[in-house]
């Protein structure tokens, strides 16, 4: 059998959001530059998201491990 996922289960999930999560000031940055840049667009269900990678803005500004396609961030 092969073990797919051989790196433990995250015991504190406190800390796992801390590394995870971009601060407020993180996402703020974030959002700002997205609001200014040609791919951002709100498609036809009103969710604002990227015309470089196809995700929604909520999500590229939430998580550390997003990348912006342009490197504006
Ligand atoms: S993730 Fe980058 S390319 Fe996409 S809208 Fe934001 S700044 Fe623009």
């Amino acid at each position: 059998m092969i073990d797919m996922n051989p790196t433990p289960a995250p015991t504190e999930p406190e800390v796992d959001d801390i590394i995870i999560n971009c601060t407020p000031e993180e996402s703020q940055q974030r959002l700002e530059k997205c609001q200014s840049c040609v791919n951002f667009y709100t498609d036809e269900d009103t969710h604002t998201k990227c015309r470089g990678c196809d995700c929604n803005i909520s999500m590229l500004i939430s998580f550390k491990f997003k990348e912006c396609p342009l490197n504006k961030w």
